[in-house]
């Protein structure tokens, strides 16, 4: 049995992670979507796995929608309230 904290958990898509509400560890392969509104399927994989697709960064939008929630300060220049094109990403 591993244990795993659904909170600490921060979904990867392409070298990008992002927030979601996850009331428990979803299964691998079920869909899951993060505080931004992009889907993805659930895959587990190994840290060193994710690092080979080079450094991640934070998704801007998860990160605006988890601090207002939470509270947290905004700053003016938050990178998620400038406005752009919705991103395209590759789901892997
Ligand atoms: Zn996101």
């Amino acid at each position: 049995m591993i244990y795993l904290d659904p909170a600490a958990l921060l979904p990867v898509i392409g070298n990008v992670w992002h927030r979601a509400r996850l009331a428990q560890v979803p299964a691998p392969g079920q869909a899951i979507t993060m505080l931004c509104g992009q889907t993805a399927e659930t895959a587990f994989e190994t840290l060193a796995r994710r690092s080979s697709h080079g450094a991640s960064t934070q998704c801007p939008d998860c990160d605006l929608v988890y601090r207002r929630e939470q509270g947290l300060v905004v700053r003016p220049n938050h990178p998620g309230l400038v406005p752009r094109p919705q991103r395209t990403t590759p789901m892997s």
